[in-house]
């Protein structure tokens, strides 16, 4: 027996949690927070987290990136499922380590009870294996293949292989090469497809056309003598910004910072790549609150800072002192929970006021005078790239996650896709 159920990011975008069973092998593929209540509602824990009812046992857990979404609640799957055997790539372990003691930090910080506990973190640490990519891995029953995903440093896809049976899991994917990580590519065939979707029934604007449309936005804001803010997830997005940035004029003309959770990361990054991210890519880190206060005040300035959508982190503090005036810009360079702070302050009218919440967690509202806009360089395929890699695969079935429902199914229907589920969490698919 094949079958697929997932206890979270089937229909959404986050908490993804996807369980394959191999006769009487149950396999996780992922285990993460739903980052709209992430980082981290304290009075939500139980909306933040997949559900771990979907399986009667784990034995394996897979880890294909180190985004918050996809790691975040693994050390609460491993409270429950004591004997799970945890696999990811080296960069995967770095960053899904950072992320469980950041999450640690932030609960400590805002004094609310943790999703899980330091020891779990530790324990966790002791049980992942590394696996290599573009090797295949024997556990007896079953074999698998991590295959590098594009998207995010350490990223793969996961290629099963059951009684001759190939089952694809694409992970969150990207065909095009960014500053720092290379695209996928495939050039093989399998029989079941779980792919991802965030971007399905979208096409993105060419990536080299939204880089100058970004650079030359930042450039403007900078000679006249004003303060980017560039909201940014702290893995991936964060570094190849500032790879953007380095490599362009703008470095002549402004200095960059680097603020927030993104600066740990991008430590990682300069360990894994230690050619593309220069050794003194901490002078440009914000050092501490001090140096953050006088930087509130500088101008002409960019600073890259988590989180990506200002439901957290350094990047809230400069959204509410840079908010309210007309020189500045806040520019985000991805993907917005259309719940998310990120979202409202985008999407208010010059001159209206918006909703951010302070240090203290009170909410106040702040006239928004500075220029918003939202720019598409996330790290995922569009729809015609998801339409290519099925076509390349061309699996017999595939099952469609982490996506919106709706655009999903506009891509069904638009393309008369036909042998394709988009199951809702907890709806198992029986393959074979
Ligand atoms: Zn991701
Ligand atoms: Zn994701």
């Amino acid at each position: 027996m094949i079958s697929f159920i997932a206890g979270g990011g089937a229909a959404e975008i986050g908490a993804s949690f996807y369980v394959l069973r191999l006769g009487d092998t149950f396999i996780g593929v992922d285990c993460g927070f739903r980052p709209t209540a992430a980082n981290h509602d304290p009075w939500n824990v139980e909306k933040i987290m997949p559900n771990f009812d979907v399986c009667p046992k784990l034995d394996y857990l897979f880890l294909t990136h180190g985004h918050l979404d996809h790691v975040g609640a693994a050390p609460c799957l491993l409270e429950r499922f004591k004997n799970l055997r945890i696999f990811t790539t080296e960069p995967t372990k770095f960053i899904a380590l950072a992320q469980w003691h950041e999450t640690l930090k932030i609960a400590e910080r805002d004094k609310t009870p943790p999703p899980f506990s330091g020891d779990s973190v530790h324990s966790i640490a002791s049980k992942i294996r590394v696996l290599e990519v573009n090797s295949e891995k024997n556990f007896g029953e079953f074999s698998v293949t991590a295959i590098p995903a594009g998207h995010i440093l350490g990223a793969v896809s996961l290629l099963f292989n059951y009684k001759g049976k190939r089952i694809f899991f694409s992970g969150d994917i990207s065909f095009q090469d960014q500053e720092l990580i290379k695209g996928a590519k495939h050039d093989f065939q399998v029989d079941y497809l779980i792919s991802e979707a965030t971007y399905a029934g979208k096409s993105r604007r060419d990536r080299r056309e939204e880089r100058d449309r970004f650079l030359g936005d930042v450039r403007q804001i900078i000679n006249n003598r004003g303060r980017v803010l560039i909201p940014s997830f702290s893995i991936g997005r964060a570094q190849e910004i500032f790879e953007m940035l380095r490599k362009s004029d703008i470095a002549g003309l402004a200095p960059i910072y680097i603020d927030g959770a993104a600066r740990s990361m991008t430590d990682i990054h300069q360990v894994f790549l230690p050619h593309k991210i220069n050794r003194h890519v901490n002078k440009h880190y914000v050092e501490n609150v001090a140096h953050r206060l006088k930087i509130f005040e500088q101008k002409p300035c960019v600073v890259i800072a988590s989180s990506g959508m200002l439901s957290g982190g350094a990047s809230v503090g400069y959204a509410r002192n840079w908010l309210g005036q007309e020189e500045n810009a806040i520019l985000f360079p991805g993907y917005i929970d259309p719940f998310s702070p990120g979202y409202a302050v985008l999407t208010t009218d010059h001159g209206d006021s918006v909703a951010l919440t302070e240090k203290n967690r009170t909410i106040r509202a702040y006239i928004k005078r500075c220029r918003t806009d939202q720019y598409h360089l996330s790290a995922h395929a569009d729809q015609s790239e998801l339409l290519m890699m099925r076509e390349m695969l061309n699996p017999q079935f595939t099952i469609l996650v982490h996506g919106e429902p709706e655009d999903m199914e506009k891509m069904i229907a638009e393309n008369a896709l036909g042998s394709i589920f988009t199951p809702k969490n907890g709806e198992e698919i029986v393959l074979e």
